[in-house]
């Protein structure tokens, strides 16, 4: 059987570190604040920001929540971007995604100061990754997959990783992350996406394969090496009319026929998606920690 890799124990791991981390900085007298702000009403939105504000709360962070209306314009967003910019409480804001049609979201986050960017989307943030500059902010679903892998004792270095999907949320980043010169990086890396050709070939060379392309149950068996380690990004609804809500949520790749050929397994949901608001968590103490 593969070790299949459980997201939550390792983000519990990470929250016995950050809570470590945040009392030496309270007894230095600064309290890491984290501050997300959800324009309109999206239910799933709603969800993540709830579950975003709880975790700031049980680690004993300065939490700000903010909600504004679906009619919020893009000038009254910016204006309250610019209000967290200057917060000295704040040191990390998350402007929750996808916001209404009538924002501009790249000039949003164009706006954030990238010290404060947790999200690490801002165009320095991103430039730091790229030129390997650890006081950068890395995307947080990227960050905890790396930490899955280091926490799972998985050989990064000199690996072939194949990473699916080149979103500038997931792929790229991920891809950059584990290609650096670093501890943790040191892979070689391949990225495919919808125009490859003969990906089912190329994914069949990974040692490591993350999947982030949004297509439920898309990695099946053949498309994976015996022994090969496997991570779920994917985030997918599908209908079960056995489940109350009318849905399930299922990964990218075929579980139960891919994990009898993994040395090791991320499951969805437990895997990947725990990790995401640790790493928040994290980069937000990072902010605070690079501000004194
Ligand atoms: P995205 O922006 O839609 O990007 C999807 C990528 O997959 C694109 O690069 C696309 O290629 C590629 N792709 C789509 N269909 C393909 C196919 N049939 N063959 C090859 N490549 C294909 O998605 P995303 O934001 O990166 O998210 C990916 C998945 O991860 C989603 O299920 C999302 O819900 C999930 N997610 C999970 C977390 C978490 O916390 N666990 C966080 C973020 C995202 P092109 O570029 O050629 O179009």
């Amino acid at each position: 059987m593969p070790n299949i890799i459980d997201g939550r124990a390792v983000a519990e791991k990470v929250y016995v570190d950050l809570r470590g981390e945040i009392a030496g900085l309270k007894s230095k007298g600064i309290t890491p604040g984290i501050a997300v702000v959800l324009v309109g009403d999206d239910p799933a939105s709603r969800a993540y920001v709830r579950s975003k504000d709880k975790m700031s709360r049980e680690l004993g962070l300065h939490s700000v929540k903010l909600e504004l209306p679906e009619s919020t314009s893009q000038n009254e967003l910016l204006a309250r971007v610019d209000e967290l910019n200057r917060d000295p409480a704040v040191h990390g804001i998350l402007v929750q995604s996808p916001p209404p049609k009538q924002i501009d979201e790249t000039a949003i986050v164009r706006a954030l100061n990238p010290a404060k960017d947790v999200d690490g989307f801002h165009p320095l943030n991103v430039a730091k990754l790229a030129m390997g500059d650890s006081t950068g902010f890395v995307p947080c679903t990227p960050l905890g997959v790396q930490r899955l892998l280091i926490e799972s004792k998985i050989e990064i270095a000199g690996a072939h990783v194949v990473v699916l999907g080149r979103s500038m949320i997931v792929g790229k980043p991920v891809a950059l992350l584990l290609m650096q010169k670093a501890q943790g990086g040191d892979a070689t890396v391949t990225v495919v996406h919808s125009r490859s050709k003969d990906l089912e070939a190329i994914t069949r060379s990974a040692d490591i394969l993350i999947a982030a392309i949004g297509r439920a149950h898309f990695v099946k068996a053949s498309h994976v090496r015996e022994g090969a380690v496997v991570i779920d990004v994917g985030i997918n609804r599908i209908e079960d009319k056995n489940d109350k809500r009318g849905y399930r949520l299922v990964g990218d790749v075929a579980f139960d026929e891919v994990a009898p050929k993994a040395k090791a397994i991320t499951p969805v949901p437990g895997g990947v998606g725990p990790m995401t608001i640790a790493m928040l968590m994290a980069n937000t103490v990072k902010a605070a920690r690079q501000s004194i």
